[in-house]
């Protein structure tokens, strides 16, 4: 059966395991350092098979050398000759098949010009999965560092046309400060509110708010609800906007989120 677990890195980063407990093979998501994934292939006594990364940001691709350099694996990540220990380059024509799942490759621009998600239709759980790394967050979005705020909204609404039940693995734990700002776009937002307090609770306890569903993202996202009345309302309570567009409004709550 295939299992996905968090191994934290850094301050706030998600290593994402993706192991089949019965023939012990992992691939890991994003290593932005080696030490914490030795760690825990060691603890699990799995074997590394894989490495898949999204875009090429340091903490998301640090570990590589490392975890390369005594194993002779694949490395599958965005055409991005930047990353050079990427042995397979893949974008939304290539696929990908991992311990007997098949991957379909979404070019996700706008966080940096290179960035790809993996998204799987099932696991054997019955439930589809997105490895989305710096794009769409637990309640936000990344910010726009290499594309422009059309493009960033293409690849958000790209990720949003998947199923609601799709489970989303971003890379951070960045949970409790999105929802801070979401609140402020939307207070009266009934299901953030619930949200607020779960996710709340989840960090008390020490247990990770990623993955998210995408329909609770859907209901309390503010960059996936840009043509809700309500966000329009309160981003131009804000002066924020320029125009009346959903990329408009959408370039407004990134600002916004910015400076927040
Ligand atoms: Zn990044």
């Amino acid at each position: 059966m295939i299992h996905i677990e968090p191994i934290p890195a850094f301050n706030d980063n998600y290593i994402w395991c993706i192991y089949d407990d019965d023939s012990g093979k992992a691939a890991v998501v994003d290593p932005g350092e080696a030490g914490p994934v030795e760690e825990a292939l060691l603890a699990q006594q799995l074997q590394l098979e894989t490495i898949l990364i999204t875009h090429h940001h340091f903490d998301h691709t640090g570990g590589i050398e490392a975890l390369t350099k005594h194993r002779d694996i694949p490395v599958y990540g965005p055409k991005n000759h930047q990353i050079a220990s990427i042995t397979h380059r893949l974008d939304e024509q290539s696929s990908m098949s991992l311990f007997g799942l098949d991957f379909t490759i979404l070019e996700v621009p706008g966080h940096t010009l290179d960035h790809i998600a993996l998204y799987c239709e099932d696991t054997g759980t019955g439930q589809p999965v997105l490895f989305c790394g710096d794009t769409l967050f637990a309640g936000g979005c990344g910010r726009i560092f290499e594309g422009n705020p059309t493009m960033m909204l293409n690849s958000l609404q790209k990720l949003a046309a998947l199923p609601p039940t799709t489970e989303i693995y971003c890379a951070h734990e960045y949970t409790l400060g999105n929802l801070a700002f979401a609140n402020a776009v939307e207070p009266n937002n009934t299901a953030l509110n619930t949200r607020i307090r779960a996710d709340k609770q989840r960090r008390e306890d020490d247990i990770p708010t990623v993955p998210s569903l995408l329909a609770t993202e859907l209901a309390t996202n503010p960059f996936l609800r840009c043509t809700e009345d309500t966000v329009i309302d309160s981003v131009k309570a804000q002066g924020g906007s320029n125009g009346d567009s959903e990329v408009d409004i959408f370039t407004a709550v990134r600002r916004w989120k910015d400076n927040f």
